[in-house]
């Protein structure tokens, strides 16, 4: 079985990987057997590409990316009742230990035991199959696709900030980015109510992909004050309820309560490699709450069912499909940052 391996950082090759296959020969009594179909290049996986690393985790030993994935159940455990053969799914990468602290806690994706996925030492799901716990493969509504599937692992990030935002009806959102992340966000905060979502980012050709996403989302050119003075012009010099930071930039971070209101709520989003300043005494003169987030707990089953009912549109955020053998190719376009790409996917053969 072909999987795409990232040798070590700059090297990706397409081959055979006997270990995984050996590994998951085996189908525990909980766990299902899943035939992938569609899988995201994430700005994870396309980091450890080009760098070997993300803060503490190394590629030491070859390991296969990708944790965006959907695809079909073909096996079941003994014990599985909630899913059979031949449903459709998408999969959650983090399997955290069942009794940690953290999992019991209700938070376990801060769990330090969890194991996710293309996070080394841990292989992701670029190849034909692999195998899962029941309780992390949701099945599917006939109505989503597996590429929509394949987008409910980075919504699940923008519904978790909008939850931990707690936004109401009528909210005024700010989101700094529009890669994937902040355009889920964005979808997640208006799912979640705001009234209107400024959406901010150096690309235009990103700043179109937003503003084609909602009537209710207002792009911004990421430019001097531009956003500072666009939100308070629209909102009496108030500003806005949440600012969610998707950026992961320093700069971008430095300036984050500047359009915040008096009592609003921002998220940090954006992982920052090294530590960072803030602007505190601007913080402190809103009483504005900070929270961050780390992936999700339990989102996917929202995410699923907003898909499902069309309360959110995912798809005009995938702008690249390749297959399989194009794999290293998909990955080399996705490293060089193409302006006008939001999300690019690979499908697997079926
Ligand atoms: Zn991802």
């Amino acid at each position: 079985m072909k999987a795409l391996v990232l040798e070590q950082k700059d090297e990706l090759s397409l081959r055979d990987f006997p270990a995984i296959d050996h590994a998951e020969q085996t189908l525990g009594p909980r766990d299902v057997r899943i035939k992938l179909h569609t899988v995201g290049i994430c700005g994870s996986d396309v980091h450890y590409y080009t760098h070997g690393r993300i803060g503490p985790f190394v590629v030491e030993a070859p390991m296969i990316l990708g944790h965006e994935a959907s695809g079909t159940v073909i096996e079941v455990g003994d014990e599985v009742a909630t899913l059979a053969v031949g449903d459709r799914v998408c999969m959650e990468p983090g399997i955290p230990d069942p009794n940690s602290r953290a999992t019991r806690l209700g938070m376990y994706n801060v769990d330090p035991a969890v194991r996710f996925w293309a996070t080394p030492p841990v292989h992701g799901i670029l190849r034909p199959t692999c195998v899962h716990p029941e309780a992390f493969t949701f099945r599917l509504p006939d109505t989503v696709s597996f590429a929509e599937a394949a987008m409910v692992e980075p919504l699940a990030v923008g519904v978790h900030a909008a939850t931990k935002a707690r936004v109401k009806p009528g909210d005024v959102g700010v989101v700094l980015g529009a890669g994937p992340i902040g355009l889920v966000t964005a979808l997640s905060a208006l799912a979640a109510g705001c009234a209107r979502v400024y959406v901010t980012d150096i690309a235009e050709p990103k700043l179109e992909i937003a503003a084609a996403l909602s009537p209710a989302i207002v792009p911004v050119r990421a430019e001097g004050d531009a956003l500072v003075s666009r939100v308070h012009a629209d909102t009496d010099g108030w500003g806005a309820d949440v600012v969610f930071e998707a950026t992961g930039s320093p700069g971008a971070a430095a300036g984050v309560f500047a359009p915040l209101a008096p009592g609003g709520c921002v998220v940090m989003i954006g992982g920052q490699p090294e530590p960072i300043s803030y602007d505190a005494g601007a913080a402190m003169v809103r009483e504005a709450r900070v929270e961050n987030i780390f992936r999700y707990a339990h989102a996917f089953p929202r995410c699923v069912a907003m898909l499902g009912s069309g309360a959110i549109d995912v798809k005009p955020l995938i702008t690249r499909t390749f297959g399989f053998d194009e794999s290293v190719e998909a990955f080399e376009i996705a490293a060089s940052a193409p302006p006008s790409d939001v999300k690019m996917q690979i499908e697997l053969p079926q």
